[in-house]
């Protein structure tokens, strides 16, 4: 896609710089900016300071279904629905959007990574859109939380309601 002007490109290297800031990969910049491939590697560098990391994102289902990353995605997949319910953004402004929110919700502590980066979100927002993860209502709580849809069940209760002995930070010897 050819931008069409001075100020459109200077719009879209504005936006590219703000998701290579919030730790976006290559394949996200490519799909949400019209720049080039090149350009986004030189803005990369830019911003960086190192050269975007080779080979593709992983693309699998499974890493949102780990509790701890479940009870992280889940919010954040919340607030993106409630975000295109109650505002006008819309595609990459949305994203932005509720993955800020969901940074003020889950601060980061200094030298840490988020537990769900900018672009598992991204990723996240995909597997929503093929139906290939959903969101459904805890039985005890009524929180929503995303599961497998080909593990859909009667009586699902969340992460939050039923832990697993082991998901504290360090497993409990008992
Ligand atoms: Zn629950």
């Amino acid at each position: 896609m050819a931008t069409k002007s001075v100020a459109a490109e200077a719009q879209e290297i504005k936006v590219a710089i703000e998701m290579i800031e919030l730790g976006a990969r290559l394949q996200v910049l490519e799909e949400h900016t019209t720049l080039s491939r090149e350009k986004l590697i030189r803005l990369y560098k830019e911003v960086v300071g190192a050269s975007p990391p080779k080979g593709m994102f992983p693309f699998s289902t499974d890493w949102f279904l780990v509790w701890q990353q479940n009870i992280h995605s889940s919010l954040f997949f919340s607030i993106y629905t409630y975000l295109l319910k109650n505002s006008k953004a819309r595609g990459r402004e949305a994203l932005i959007k509720s993955y800020r929110l969901y940074l003020e919700q889950m601060p980061v502590e200094e030298g840490q990574e988020p537990i769900l980066s900018f672009t598992r979100a991204w990723t996240l927002l995909r597997f929503m859109d093929s139906n290939m993860l959903v969101m459904i209502p805890c039985t005890k709580c009524s929180g929503k939380f995303i599961k497998n849809t080909y593990e859909l069940n009667n009586g699902f209760i969340c992460g939050l309601c039923h832990v697993p002995s082991r998901a504290g930070k360090k497993a409990k010897k008992d």
